[in-house]
């Protein structure tokens, strides 16, 4: 069967072999022969096959995409996470993704405890790193990377920025706390 531009296809349909095409995004080369990645229409521009992914339906996460997320544990080196959503996409997500950011991940600096950064129900945005199987790595490094949104561990009181650097004041009982602040932040 030829494949032209426009068609429909599905992970591991044949799209033509190495001496026809550039295999491009959402593309692989197994023995010489050009497969589809992913589930999407064809395209096909001055000799490079790409699949565009069909939009609106569950799509997998890939390196360097941004996520917002929830802090869900604080374990030794690393803050547990739930991916919920990615951000600038309309692309969904077909299940909630668990990640973990590493304390060195945090900030470019030396962060002393990983407390000082993140604390459980806290709204993040972060970054992919890496993708192993289902574990999936973040880092906050980026401006507007880090917490977004957060509450105050005493009174579960909403907590705004202050003049000083990555501290938070709770605007119930006036406690002061760390975070790693995204420039983001909502309040
Ligand atoms: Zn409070």
């Amino acid at each position: 069967m030829k494949i032209e531009d426009g068609d429909f296809v599905m992970p591991g349909d044949f799209l033509g072999i190495i001496e026809q095409f550039l295999p491009d995004k959402g593309t692989y080369a197994d023995k010489g022969d050009i497969k589809s990645n992913i589930i999407g229409n064809v395209s096909i521009e001055n000799k490079k096959i790409s699949i565009i992914p069909k939009t609106n339906k569950p799509s997998v996460l890939k390196i360097e995409d941004k996520v917002y997320a929830q802090i869900t544990d604080l374990k030794g080196q690393r803050a547990l996470i739930n991916i919920d959503k990615l951000i600038d996409t309309d692309r969904q997500l077909a299940l909630p993704y668990l990640g973990a950011i590493h304390i060195s991940q945090v900030k470019k600096g030396y962060l002393e405890k990983l407390t000082d950064a993140f604390r459980i129900g806290d709204i993040i945005e972060a970054k992919i790193i890496k993708i192993t199987g289902d574990n999936v790595d973040l880092n906050t490094f980026d401006e507007d990377c880090g917490v977004i949104k957060a509450i105050c561990t005493r009174c579960r009181g909403f907590m705004k920025t202050t003049p000083r650097e990555n501290e938070l004041q709770c605007e119930n009982c006036n406690k002061k706390e760390r975070r790693e602040i995204s420039k983001n932040y909502v309040y």
